[in-house]
């Protein structure tokens, strides 16, 4: 039957006047049921951000010590349940059970990162011109934040907003992807166990249209922090930042790595494989695009392919697996249209390419790892996300070329070289036109303490989220003058 999710606004867990449900599903299993969650309506979202602002005022009261105290009590309750989290996180989305750990891990890493940061995260001093006067700044919160979340990552990306919203005193109202809503609720409920007071985070699952959009338009709405597909970025940034709202926006990618002939070729494969394939490349920083130069293309993609059929595809449940189905249906049907573009703009299919037909995994979303070669720059392919296990690879005759293609798409999130040359690694980590750079590293995975966010239709680039950066983006710094 699955679990029963409420909303939750002020610090009650409530059943939707509209009696409606969102239902999640395994994708290894669509016919089992994770969750069925009360769906928000547009009034119950209303009432999410109004209880967030009557709360708000208190909260920017506490001492940063005190939220950051609730923060690391969360990270310890996130400890605890950590089994029971990642568990639910393959059974909503399909991520294998290693992948999910580390995703609860990072969770509990960016409470007890944020705690840390309310001990000193407060402005700088600075010397006057006038030797009687004390001049500093101070950091004052927005007021109500909202943060709207994909389902990819359905523990990390909330806990990436929140944690630093709620350390610089901001009150936030939270929707979770709709195919993903009970892992947002275990991320509720930790912080909620943790002590946070009722009002200061309300947890509205529902649709984008209805509830996604009461969050973006409320007048008592500060500050939107948003994480998605282009598409939809682009428009809750128009409306937003048209309402004077402060406004934040990463989306997709269509990330490359360059593979020189001074590489390493086994690394270059793993490089490779990992990034494109893990999460069956549902990640926003997966490889899209291989850039491999000429002089070594056939090997490497000699190499790749064994790589590729090596992989094994299976219950993401099972400790031995690589990597699990597609999160949807409709995710899988969009790989093999991709696939098949391909095919029609000249790529030539040379592994994967069609859903799995292992009857032990045909109920589930599962595709083939995909690997296109012959693939040039203009093709669909190569340029718009694809967002599943589907690599291209390009032959490029040098490095200028391989710059070129590297930043001829819309997209501008991560990208990754892998070089023995130092001239290529510096030149690259200038050149390429994304936010996150990696050398002899996967375009995948990001450290916490450093900013995150892209270039391009990847970000709307105007703060950053993670590291120190987020807390800029949740409040305003003041100067002070003293006399
Ligand atoms: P999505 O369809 O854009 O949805 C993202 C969130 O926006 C969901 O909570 C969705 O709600 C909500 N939403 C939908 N319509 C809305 C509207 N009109 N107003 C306000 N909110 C609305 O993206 P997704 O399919 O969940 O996630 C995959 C995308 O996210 C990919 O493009 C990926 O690259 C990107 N992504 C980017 C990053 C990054 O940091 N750059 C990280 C992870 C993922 P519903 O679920 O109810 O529709």
């Amino acid at each position: 039957m699955g679990r029963e999710v409420r909303l939750f606004i002020d610090g009650e867990w409530i059943e939707s006047e509209s009696d409606a449900r969102i239902e999640s599903r395994n994708p290894a299993s669509p016919d089992e049921v994770v969750a069925r969650v009360s769906r928000a309506t547009s009034a119950e979202a209303e009432r999410a951000v109004e209880t967030a602002a009557s709360a708000s005022e208190s909260w920017a009261d506490r001492t940063p010590h005190e939220r950051g105290d609730v923060l690391r009590e969360a990270a310890a309750i996130v400890d605890d349940r950590t089994e029971e989290i990642a568990e639910l996180i393959v059974r909503e989305m399909g991520k294998t059970i290693s992948a999910a750990r580390g995703e609860v891990q990072r969770g509990i890493d960016l409470f007890d990162y944020y705690s840390q940061i309310a001990r000193d995260y407060d402005g700088v001093k600075r010397p006057s011109a006038d030797s009687n006067t004390l001049a500093y700044t101070e950091r004052e919160p927005l007021g109500v934040a909202a943060a709207i979340t994909p389902w990819n990552f359905p523990f990390a990306i909330p806990a990436w907003k929140i944690a630093p919203a709620l350390v610089s005193g901001n009150a936030v109202a939270f929707k979770p992807a709709s195919s993903t809503p009970a892992t947002g609720a275990a991320i509720t409920r930790a912080l909620a166990d943790a002590g946070l007071p009722d009002g200061v985070l309300n947890f509205v699952p529902g649709s984008g249209s209805d509830v996604g959009s009461v969050l973006t338009e409320h007048p008592a709405v500060d500050a939107i922090s948003f994480t998605g597909s282009t598409g939809v970025g682009s428009s809750v940034q128009r409306t937003a930042s048209g309402e004077g709202k402060r406004v934040q926006c990463e989306m997709g990618g269509k990330n490359p790595i360059v593979v020189d002939p001074s590489a390493d070729l086994e690394l270059a494969v793993e490089l490779t494989v990992g990034g494109a394939f893990g999460l069956a490349g549902q990640a926003c920083t997966a490889t899209s695009r291989a850039i491999v130069f000429e002089e070594i293309y056939h090997e490497y993609l000699e190499a790749l392919v064994d790589a590729v059929e090596a992989l094994r595809v299976g219950d993401p449940l099972d400790p031995a697996t690589d990597t699990g189905p597609k999160a949807s249906a409709d995710n899988l049907e969009e790989d093999l249209a991709y696939v098949q573009a391909g095919r029609d703009q000249g790529a030539t299919v040379v592994t994967g390419g069609r859903r799995i037909e292992d009857p032990e995994l045909a109920s589930g979303h599962y595709v083939e790892p995909t690997v296109l070669a012959d693939v040039t720059s203009e093709m669909t392919v190569a340029q718009e996300e694809i967002f599943g296990p589907v690599l291209s690879v390009l032959s490029v005759a040098d490095y200028e070329e391989a710059i070129a293609v590297a930043n001829d798409v819309e997209y501008g999130l991560s990208a990754s070289i892998c070089t023995n040359r130092l001239d290529h690694a510096k030149s690259f980590a200038s050149d390429v036109d994304v936010g996150v750079v990696k050398v002899n590293q996967t375009s995948t995975g990001v450290e916490l303490q450093l900013p995150f966010g892209g270039k391009k239709q990847s970000s709307s680039e105007t703060f950053k989220e993670q590291g120190r950066q987020a807390i800029d983006f949740y409040t305003h710094e003041k100067a002070v003058y003293v006399t």
